[in-house]
């Protein structure tokens, strides 16, 4: 140690030495910092190894020339540069190898061992660069070493390098690195000084010192440069290792930005992933799936592992498989991209809705690589488009079922869309493009517009939601089709009407039968007239007009005569033809204004709504009958018309329509019975005289009632012998006050069908019961004939009635006689009539055609009927007294017809003795009148038959003993 310290304080300049110190321990730093970051970054970086290595060479060499810059022997000494190139070449070499070798190991658990050796090689270069140097050492003297001190220098280069390698390896902190670069520093120093210190030179004057040498000059400036490069390596070193802190801490920054974003984007997708309805697959070009998103196990209800491969296609419906199937794979493949729905079966068998689309991923030759693409449960989408599609076609249906032509009215654009049936029922095809509110308009009927328009507005602007109308709509063919529109108005949340939509249906055809069912209700469907229910209304109607307006009405009544005769002679076509003509000339022949009705059958009725005068209504009765009572030719057959004509005059003759109306039924009947085809207008007493009728029709019913019907017999005396040949049963009724009753209080009951049936049973069975009397007392009354009217014969059990009751009275037919007159044998009877007279006859019955010459007189009657008496009216009779040649000679023509026929002639109300002379004369059989006796009670028949009338004096006589009752009647 004592050599070392001599060397140092005797042989060395101090100031340089602590520059030798100086330089060592700034270029061991930075050698220690190069490696340890290269250590502690991974040890991988050889750029940084050799720099610490070249560091470490230089500082070592400088350092050695430093200090040999300080050492002054006794003899001045020079350099041999190529030894100085050598040690530098040297230390720098091992020096780079050695950190190399120490940085290899790495931090922590790595091999120490290669640190400790990396540094070891540092000492060696170390140490072979000291003693090359000393070597190079050119001085005029011999060089001596002590060995042992030359030993102890490597050793303590040597250890302090290896410790260094170790300490670098050992640990990363500051206090790790400051003791590697005192333990490098102190390796180098030490090495140098004993090295130095081991040298001994023994002056030589032998020895040339060669001029190629280096001076200590020359020297000076090596190690100045060598410093400086070691400065400039520390300085650059410093600087780069500032902006690598600076730049790593951004780095870590980003890093750390990135890391959070890339957990964040994981998460994303994490969760994008998983709870995205798309889950994600990839397969390859064959379709085999090679990934799918873990949510498909879920949907499916299938594993995932069974959805791998080809696996999914046993889950897809095999109709849809087939469909999956013809779109070929080659297709997707040019296409790069498909679009599938296919049902997948659950586990539970039942099949759900998938939709799965992919798109290729091609590779550098455009063939497709993969395919990736997502599979979505679609199960509740389709069950909606299925449930829509179905409803959309149900109401297309339904819009194509019904004649409604559909419109949508949007209010903002006024546009109007409509419905297929806008082509199909009206005739505008092209309004299903759209139409605005104004086509609508320009094809609404002008007379309606305003009403549809006005309540179109008044919907629209009262709040309501619908709206209807009805009105008249031009077609495409031009014509007008009655509509009905209703529409359903949406409104906004302000109530402003946004929409509105509905649809017109054509009631053209529901309009026309609606139509046509009222006319019918109106009208008789024979002559088109208007019926009685208009006529009422139309009467009403020109009572008021006329009330307001102060002019008259005037009401025509019409009645066809023995109308029935016509249909039943001729048939109901020729009868129904007859009442179309008439309808036809009534029509012509009244003013135009007229109102011509049809009341029933053959009634007719014509209200004459302005009318000022009796005289004015006359006239159009006159010509009326007139046009009217003619003979018509109908389908060749000449068919003479009569008919009677009432008329009434409002406000004179009734106040009201139903009055009018009653008042000239009146006249109607008035004329009727008085005299056929003739004019009546309405008079006071013809009210009278309907109402006598009712009075008629009451009493009869109550005389039924009661039992105070009687008959009464009046005999029938022949002319030649003046017995009694018979006696006619005629009708009395007991009025309650007034007593017996002739029958003309009741006669309006003999035309009522019901009370005439009632009247003649009543009649035959009070009859019979007498004559079974009479029969039973021995009187012998010959023949009892009876009146039937023509509602006897409506009833066709007339003749079984009869005959069963003169049976049951043991009474034979012969002694029994029926009167009727020609009436029965025209009208709707006649067949009853034919055929009950011949029943009655065959039995032997004996029929009367009463009041004979009165009626129609026909020959034909008296061939077609059994008839086997004529009874010739009284009003010939009674005419025969003044001498009448006319009535003479037809009196004469009857019995003579009677005679060839072999009828029986009875002459009728033969009052004097004159008219039963001339009769009797003429050859009448029988004669009948108060000239012989008036009708007697039951009671009396037996006296009148009793007495035996030897002449017509005789037969006078007897009217005292009817006393009580010829008063009566
Ligand atoms: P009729 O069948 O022509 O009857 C004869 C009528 O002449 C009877 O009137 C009779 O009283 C009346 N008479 C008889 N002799 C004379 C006479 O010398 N001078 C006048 N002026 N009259 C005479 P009566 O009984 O008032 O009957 C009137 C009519 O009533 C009958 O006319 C007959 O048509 C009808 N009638 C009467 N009884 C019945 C009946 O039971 N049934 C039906 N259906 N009609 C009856
Ligand atoms: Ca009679
Ligand atoms: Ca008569």
């Amino acid at each position: 140690m004592f050599r070392v310290y001599w060397c140092l304080s005797h042989e060395h300049d101090l100031r340089l030495v602590a520059l030798a110190f100086v330089v060592c321990g700034l270029a061991s730093f930075t050698a220690v910092l190069l490696v340890a970051r290269t250590i502690s970054t991974g040890g991988q970086r050889r750029g940084w190894l050799t720099l610490a290595g070249v560091v470490t060479g230089i500082g070592i060499w400088s350092t050695h020339y430093t200090a040999m810059l300080g050492f002054s022997p006794v003899l001045p000494i020079r350099f041999d540069p190529r030894a100085a190139a050598v040690s530098i070449l040297a230390t720098v070499l091992l020096s780079v190898a050695g950190w190399v070798i120490a940085a290899a190991g790495g931090t922590g658990r790595g091999w120490r061992g290669s640190a400790a050796a990396g540094g070891l090689i540092v000492g060696l270069g170390l140490a072979v660069a000291h003693y090359v140097d000393m070597d190079g050492l050119i001085v005029a003297g011999r060089i001596v070493y002590d060995f042992d001190l030359v030993a102890v220098s490597i050793v303590a280069g040597l250890f302090f390098c290896g410790l260094t390698g170790w300490l670098l390896q050992r640990g990363q902190t500051g206090r790790y690195r400051v003791l590697a670069g005192l333990s490098l520093s102190a390796g180098v120093l030490l090495l140098h000084f004993i090295g130095m210190a081991a040298l001994r030179i023994l002056p030589d004057p032998t020895i040339v010192v060669a001029a190629s040498a280096l001076g200590l000059d020359q020297l000076g400036g090596l190690v100045i440069a060598g410093t400086v490069a070691v400065l400039c390596v520390a300085l650059a070193v410093a600087v780069y290792d500032d902006r690598m802190i600076r730049q790593s801490a951004r780095a870590a920054e980003r890093l750390a930005a990135s890391s959070t974003a890339l957990r964040l984007s994981e998460e994303h997708y994490r969760f994008a992933v998983e709870f995205n309805p798309q889950i994600p697959w990839v397969s390859d070009v064959f379709g085999m799936i090679l990934e799918i998103g873990p949510l498909a196990a879920d949907v499916t209800g299938v594993p995932i592992d069974n959805l791998l491969g080809r696996g999914w296609m046993r889950y897809v419906h095999p109709e849809d498989i087939v469909q999956i199937g013809s779109d070929s794979v080659n297709v997707w493949h040019r296409r790069g991209s498909f679009d599938h729905r296919y049902r997948v079966r659950q586990t539970d068998g039942s099949y759900r809705w998938s939709r799965a689309r992919g798109t290729a991923r091609r590779g550098p030759d455009r063939s497709v690589m993969l395919w990736y693409g997502s599979l979505e449960d679609i199960d509740d989408q389709v069950t909606a488009e299925n449930a829509l599609r179905l409803s959309e076609e149900r109401y297309r249906l339904a819009l194509g079922a019904t004649n409604e032509a559909i419109w949508d009215w949007h209010h903002a654009t006024d546009r109007i869309d409509w419905g297929e049936a806008v082509g199909s029922q009206l005739g505008y095809p092209e309004a299903q493009a759209g139409t605005s509110q104004g086509w609508w308009v320009d094809r609404v009927h002008p007379d309606d517009f305003k009403a549809a328009r006005l309540s179109l507005e008044k919907a629209l602007g009262d709040g309501s939601t619908l709206w209807g109308a009805e009105y008249r709509f031009r077609k495409g063919d031009g014509t007008y089709a009655d509509i009905y529109s209703r529409g359903k108005i949406v409104r906004d949340a302000n109530g402003t009407p946004i929409r509105t939509v509905g649809a017109m249906l054509d009631i053209t055809e529901r309009k026309r039968t609606e139509e046509s069912l009222r006319w019918r209700a109106m009208h008789d469907p024979l002559t088109d007239l208007p019926n009685r229910t208009l006529f009422n209304q139309r009467l009403t109607d020109a009572l008021q007009a006329a009330k307001m307006k102060r002019h008259g009405v005037g009401l025509i009544v019409l009645d066809v005569d023995d109308f029935k005769m016509v249909n039943d002679t001729f048939g109901h076509p020729t009868g129904d033809a007859l009442l179309c003509l008439l309808a036809q000339r009534l029509r012509r022949i009244v003013p135009a204004d007229a109102v011509v009705a049809r009341l029933g059958g053959d009634e007719f009725a014509v209200i004459l709504p302005k009318l000022e005068t009796g005289e004015a209504l006359i006239d159009v009765i006159g010509r009326a009958l007139a046009g009217l009572n003619v003979v018509f030719d109908l389908e060749g057959r000449a068919i003479e018309c009569n008919t009677s004509v009432g008329g009434a005059m409002w406000p004179g003759d009734g106040s009201n329509a139903e009055e009018l109306l009653k008042s000239a039924d009146i006249a109607l009947n008035t004329a009727k019975s008085e005299d056929r085809a003739s004019i009546r207008t309405f008079s006071g007493d013809m009210r009278v005289l309907i109402e006598t009728r009712a009075t008629m029709l009451t009493e009869a019913r109550g005389a039924l009632k009661d039992d105070r019907i009687v008959p009464f017999y009046q005999p029938k005396i022949d002319l030649v012998t003046g017995e009694i040949a018979g006696f006619e049963a005629l009708l009395r009724w007991n009025h309650h006050r007034n007593g017996l009753q002739p029958p003309n209080g009741i006669a309006a009951a003999f035309e009522d069908i019901e009370l005439s049936g009632r009247l003649t049973d009543r009649m035959i069975d009070r009859v019979v019961r007498d004559m079974q009397d009479w029969q039973h007392a021995g009187v012998d009354f010959r023949k009892i004939a009876i009146n039937g009217s023509a509602a006897d014969f409506l009833r066709g059990d007339f003749s079984d009635r009869l005959l069963g009751a003169l049976h049951q009275a043991d009474i034979s037919p012969t002694c029994f006689e029926i009167e009727v007159t020609e009436t029965v044998f025209v009208g709707r009877v006649a067949k009853n009539v034919e055929r009950t007279l011949n029943d009655l006859s065959a039995a032997g019955v004996t029929v009367a055609l009463d009041d004979f010459g009165t009626g129609y007189a026909s020959l034909s009657h008296l061939r077609q009927f059994p008839v086997d008496v004529i009874k010739i009216d009284q009003s010939f009779v009674h005419k025969l007294a003044r001498i009448d040649d006319d009535d003479v000679a037809i009196i004469q023509a009857v019995i003579a017809l009677a005679k060839s026929l072999d009828l029986v002639t009875v002459a009728e109300g033969v009052e004097t003795d004159v008219q039963a002379t001339q009769l009797r004369a003429e050859g009448c059989d029988l004669a009948q009148g108060y000239l012989f006796s008036r009708a007697v009670a039951a009671f009396q028949v037996a006296k009148l038959v009793a007495r035996r009338p030897a002449s017509f004096a005789v037969a006078s006589r007897l009217e005292p003993d009817a006393e009580p009752f010829a008063k009566a009647i």
